[in-house]
């Protein structure tokens, strides 16, 4: 989608990919929260979780393998992370292309609320 950031990091118009394939990108976050923070996001626009599809199901799916890989291959898989997805503004969602948050590489505070 023209104008969506995560769409032109994705297409690699911006930015560098710690991982890619047909369905998904992953990248650093450029704020990072934490020693690890990598966001995983489908190559097609999906602007909310609203609007998935039954379609989207594997994918949603395919997002979350692929995030447990990278937590293997970033050495942070055995102490532990965190997965987040923030759906609209009380969620705290900034970036309107659906993204699924690794976080870790240090304990991270208890509590989702
Ligand atoms: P949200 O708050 O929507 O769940 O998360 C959006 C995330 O995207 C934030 O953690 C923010 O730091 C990150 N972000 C926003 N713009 C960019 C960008 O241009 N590049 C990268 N790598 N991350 C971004
Ligand atoms: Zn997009």
């Amino acid at each position: 989608m023209e104008d969506c950031i995560f769409c032109k990091i994705a297409n690699k118009e911006m930015g560098s990919l710690l991982y890619e394939d047909d369905k998904v990108a992953a990248f650093n976050d450029i704020n990072a929260q934490a020693p690890i923070h990598i966001l995983i996001v489908p190559k097609k626009h999906i602007s909310t979780l609203n609007e998935l599809r039954e379609e989207d199901e594997a994918l949603v799916g395919h997002m979350a393998f692929v995030a447990s890989n990278l937590a293997k291959e970033k050495g942070i898989d055995k102490n532990g992370y965190r997965l987040i997805m923030n759906c609209n503004h009380d969620a705290g969602q900034t970036v309107f292309h659906i993204h699924m948050h690794l976080l870790g590489g240090k304990p991270l505070k208890a509590g989702l609320a």
